[in-house]
């Protein structure tokens, strides 16, 4: 019973180094170089913008639907 306990514990232990984490913060970083650009207006937009929220700015401030304002950006 005693070794079930003990095995847990490390488990944990090891759990706590966690390299894939440094890794997602780098990946974070090259993300946030990059953005997406209006094409109408030029304002640009962290490329972690949501699609709602860029096909909103494309509907409120041109009419325009997402394709017209962002092509390429996936939906
Ligand atoms: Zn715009």
């Amino acid at each position: 019973m005693g070794n079930g306990a003990k095995a847990a514990q490390k488990r944990t232990r090891n759990g706590d180094k966690n390299p894939a984490k440094q890794a997602k913060s780098q990946a974070k970083v090259n993300e946030a170089a990059r953005s997406i650009v209006c094409a109408t207006c030029k304002q640009s937009f962290l490329v972690t913008t949501r699609a709602p929220a860029l096909e909103q700015h494309a509907q409120s401030r041109h009419e325009k639907t997402m394709a017209q304002c962002f092509p390429g950006v996936d939906k």
